[in-house]
């Protein structure tokens, strides 16, 4: 037992590790941002389906408090900073990256500064932390790399040069990821989600409305629902359970593969 976690599962006879199909008893997950919204969730799922799970976040007090409702241990550490992803666990079974931030502005008035700090953390740092635990994975024979990319990943949209250039740069490193891990039972996967409920969308709404010059309401409805077929937001729960299923057992030929979860958006 890592000190300071506990197996993650939930009180009761069978907990619902069970009622997902999922065991990870005995597995270890480290998900990023797991302070907040889809990380939060995709922790509290893995936690339930038995797994230890390392709680990362540079946002102290909310790492802490998943990290205690969970069970899992808390990582307060900044991404960006490439130094601290070498103070992370290596050895870990189910690596869900998953920290991310959004910048909503023209390109030409799109700050440099911003641009390179998004590809720090959602590029530079997930591949580090593949980097550093693919070797435990390779030498289990097993393990899970969970990217949590975006429909982002596989469109474009006005505004957004830091984060579509980063979600794409993210598909790229997850399906490498997912050859070079194949001969040793790891695979490498994308959630892509179109727009889910978290405060990284409800500061999105405020920051779209002022680009596009309209409204909070009109801004949810034509802005960010106008391609999804579905006409509402996705919940990180939804997102979680896709990540969970990815760590299951029936999903040893799922791999380089990017999932929507974007209520039809990229089929239309
Ligand atoms: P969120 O803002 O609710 O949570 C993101 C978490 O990442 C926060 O706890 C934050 O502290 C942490 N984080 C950010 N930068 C960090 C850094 N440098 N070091 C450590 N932690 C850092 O956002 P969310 O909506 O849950 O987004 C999570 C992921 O899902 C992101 O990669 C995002 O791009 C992706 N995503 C979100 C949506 C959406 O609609 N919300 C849609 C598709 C994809």
């Amino acid at each position: 037992m890592i000190p300071g976690m506990t197996s993650g599962n939930p009180p009761g006879p069978h907990g619902t590790a069970a009622a997902a199909g999922v065991d990870l008893t005995g597995r270890t997950a480290l998900v990023t941002g797991a302070g907040s919204g889809i990380g939060r969730a995709c922790a509290t799922a893995l936690a339930a389906a038995g797994a230890r799970v390392h709680v990362v976040d540079m946002a102290a007090a909310a790492a802490n408090t998943v990290a205690e409702a969970i069970g899992g241990r808390a990582h307060v550490v900044d991404l960006a900073r490439a130094e601290t992803v070498g103070e992370l666990p290596a050895d870990v079974d189910i690596l869900v990256n998953n920290a991310g931030l959004q910048h909503v502005a023209p390109l030409t008035e799109f700050p440099p500064d911003r641009f390179a700090l998004m590809q720090r953390v959602m590029v530079h740092a997930p591949f580090l932390l593949i980097r550093r635990t693919l070797p435990h994975m390779r030498a289990h024979g097993w393990g899970r790399i969970v990217n949590v990319s975006s429909a982002h990943g596989l469109r474009a949209s006005a505004f957004k040069a830091g984060y579509v250039t980063a979600k794409h740069a993210l598909e790229g490193l997850s399906k490498v990821a997912a050859v070079e891990g194949a001969p040793y039972g790891v695979t490498s996967n994308c959630v892509n989600p179109g727009y889910v409920r978290t405060p990284l969308v409800e500061r999105q709404i405020a920051a779209q409305a002022a680009a596009h010059g309209i409204d909070a309401g009109q801004v949810v409805s034509d802005v960010l629902l106008s391609r999804s077929a579905v006409k509402r937001l996705i919940e990180p729960e939804e997102v979680a359970a896709a990540v969970l299923w990815l760590c299951g057992p029936h999903t040893g030929y799922v791999t380089g593969a990017s999932i929507p979860l974007d209520g039809g958006w990229t089929a239309a």
